[in-house]
């Protein structure tokens, strides 16, 4: 908590400076964000550096391995699905990016099974990309299974988010775009995903 508090006395003494009028503005106004990133919760890529955002103009969601369950309103608790709702129904978010990144361990749970200490939420929840797990295993290098699993994750929570009325809805009318990328954390580079399912460098 000392090196949070630590960093929070730099923020007071030197960004908050800086942000302080967008905040107050922020709080006034209220927010209306231009994008919400959906990411995972690793500590080594934070959408706010990547996208190097300031305060009110992106949201995220971050669950392990940026995943979007299918739509499906029932009694069980849905964190990423309610963070959805609230982005797109309340807010008008007007595009979604699907953010996933290299060496993610969600991932490695997928492919090589799970260790016993992830068995009572991660493995269930990484269950749900079990068809990108089956998509990776036909990737010809071996090698290379673990990116293209990253990579599979990102396509298949899009074509998740479509399972959601309200989303295709606004996507089909054009008031909603959706978007995906995979973040390289040892070179800290970006590939979009293209139109032919291929992802590429920005440039
Ligand atoms: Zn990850």
């Amino acid at each position: 908590m000392e090196t949070l508090l630590a960093g929070y006395r730099r923020f007071r003494a030197a960004r908050w400076l800086e942000q302080r009028q967008r905040l107050e503005a922020l709080a006034d106004q209220g927010q209306s964000p231009q994008a919400l990133v959906l990411a995972c919760i690793d500590s080594r890529a934070d959408p706010a550096m990547i996208f190097d955002t300031v305060p009110g103009q992106m949201l995220s969601i971050r669950n392990v391995a940026n995943l979007v369950p299918p739509y499906a309103p029932d009694v069980a608790y849905h964190g990423t699905s309610a963070a959805l709702e609230f982005a797109v129904r309340v807010l008008g978010i007007p595009q979604i990016v699907v953010l996933g990144h290299g060496l993610c361990g969600g991932v490695r749970v997928l492919l090589e099974g799970a260790p016993h200490e992830t068995r009572d939420f991660v493995a269930p929840w990484m269950s749900l990309a079990a068809e990108a797990r089956e998509r990776a295993l036909r990737c010809e290098r071996p090698e290379e299974r673990q990116q293209c699993a990253e990579q599979e994750v990102i396509k298949l929570s899009l074509a998740n988010l479509l399972t959601f009325p309200w989303i295709a809805e606004r996507v089909a009318s054009g008031a909603l775009r959706l978007h995906g990328a995979w973040f390289a954390i040892r070179s800290g580079t970006l590939l979009v995903l293209q139109p032919d399912g291929s992802f590429s460098a920005v440039p």
